[in-house]
């Protein structure tokens, strides 16, 4: 057995607080190694188990999970520990917590195969894993159930012109003000089953993200015993418009929009892509079928810029704007930079879903076929699919739009030739030097 313990010499609070000794790595059957049994899929949330990360004393020895809570934000935990802001030993309350809406228990909360990237008892361990939690042990929620009141400027609009009926429940007033169930959710991945939907062996899944995440966790190498593992990445949210126990209602129509983050359309309202537009058509979609007695959903993914991130996607944009903005050119200006035109992989999105008792969708808001596909391989039927109306399309972005429709992406109107596609052209940057030029003068 190798030795994965070292002493360290620093003398700081922290390290005083943590203990002396650092342990680099643990293995099956080691003294300090004990974890509380996790069994996914089984047939109740006592039987399946807590998921243990934390790191507090009790627990240390009991985890059986690998990984820290909070997606990427574990990060900042690390920083709050070392500056002393925050007590290692820390143990948050949960009064007052509980969800606003008890999702009802679905049968892929108890499936190995239909949920495999989140936690289906992380709502409420409160309820789950009580027991625990009286023992000392640092059992934590990983699903947050809130309602909120939300206004966005197009739905406003909307509500304003009259597209949309103040009804008092779901949009509650004149200034286009609405009434939501919110759902946020961090990654928790059950190996095998992450593998599966990939079409890998475990072994292969866990060399590549133990060595393409800087070795930050050995036990995917070192414990094969551990199934579960927390990745430091975002989350998703999602915003359900209407009673949520429609969500789950077979006999009353569903419309869904599933939207990857892209920060600068979706906030800052750039327009060169179609992100904000199709979102807000999604929530305006989703409030109009709640107040038709149906369920209007959007689940919002942190997967900025095709989860390539901002900077190989601004990269991306100055490749195109100084290359010629084509269509022709769109996915060969990415692949250029990425190596892949895309690294969203919708594989495990199908999984909150599952959770929230999906059984078809009715309207789906989106015109990606590997979203589409991925649904629809996860046994849940798509019954129309509906495109971005043209109006929303905002003028630079049409050579992203039409050079997705041109890759197979769904639409209801015409498709493009190569000659087409030649001549969808984005906005140069001419006018934006001509500004620098003057701002240099006024300067
Ligand atoms: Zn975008």
């Amino acid at each position: 057995m190798p030795s994965a313990v070292r002493e360290t010499s620093s003398k700081s609070p922290i390290s005083n607080a943590l203990g002396g000794r650092i342990v680099l790595t643990t293995y099956p059957g080691q003294s300090v190694v004990d974890p509380v049994p996790l069994t996914w899929g089984a047939e109740s949330a006592e039987k399946r188990g807590p998921i243990l990360v934390a790191r507090g004393a009790e627990t240390l020895g009991k985890r059986n999970a690998i990984g820290a809570h909070g997606g990427q934000y574990c990060v900042y935990t690390a920083l709050a520990v070392a500056s002393g802001d925050l007590p290692p030993d820390f143990r948050p309350s949960f009064h007052n917590t509980e969800p606003t809406f008890d999702f009802p228990p679905q049968p892929s909360w108890f499936s190995a195969k239909q949920i495999v990237s989140m936690d289906p008892f992380g709502h409420d361990i409160v309820k789950y894993y009580q027991k625990y939690l009286d023992e000392g042990i640092d059992v934590r929620p990983t699903i947050a159930i809130t309602r909120a009141t939300m206004r966005v400027g197009e739905i406003a609009d909307a509500v304003r012109d009259g597209e949309i009926p103040v009804d008092g429940d779901i949009v509650i007033d004149k200034a286009g003000n609405v009434r939501v169930t919110k759902v946020a959710v961090e990654p928790v991945w059950y190996l095998p089953g992450v593998a599966e939907r990939f079409g890998v062996d475990e072994d292969t899944l866990r060399r590549s993200l133990f060595e393409y995440m800087g070795g930050s966790y050995p036990e995917l190498i070192t414990r094969k015993d551990l199934k579960v593992f927390l990745p430091p990445i975002g989350g998703l949210t999602v915003y359900i418009f209407g009673p949520p126990e429609r969500v789950s209602d077979e006999k009353v129509k569903l419309a869904l929009r599933v939207h990857d983050e892209c920060n600068g359309s979706d906030v800052f309202q750039s327009d060169i892509c179609t992100c904000r537009p199709y979102l807000a058509f999604g929530i305006q979609e989703a409030i109009q079928e709640a107040q038709q007695g149906g369920s209007g959903v959007v689940i919002y993914f942190r997967k900025e810029g095709r989860a390539l991130g901002e900077v190989v996607k601004y990269l991306v944009y100055n490749s195109r704007k100084r290359g010629g903005d084509n269509a022709d050119k769109y996915f060969a200006r990415t692949e250029n930079i990425a190596g892949v035109r895309d690294m969203r992989f919708q594989a495990l999105m199908p999984d909150i879903l599952q959770w929230l008792g999906i059984k078809k969708i009715d309207r789906m808001l989106s015109m990606s076929n590997m979203k589409h596909d991925a649904i629809v391989e996860q046994g849940i039927p798509i019954l129309e699919r509906v495109p971005i109306p043209d109006k929303m399309i905002p003028e630079d972005s049409k050579v992203e739009i039409d050079a997705k429709i041109n890759a197979g992406y769904f639409t209801n109107g015409k498709k493009f030739t190569d000659e087409d596609l030649k001549q969808v052209k984005g906005r140069g940057w001419e006018q934006w030097e001509d500004v620098s030029r003057r701002m240099g003068n006024w300067l």
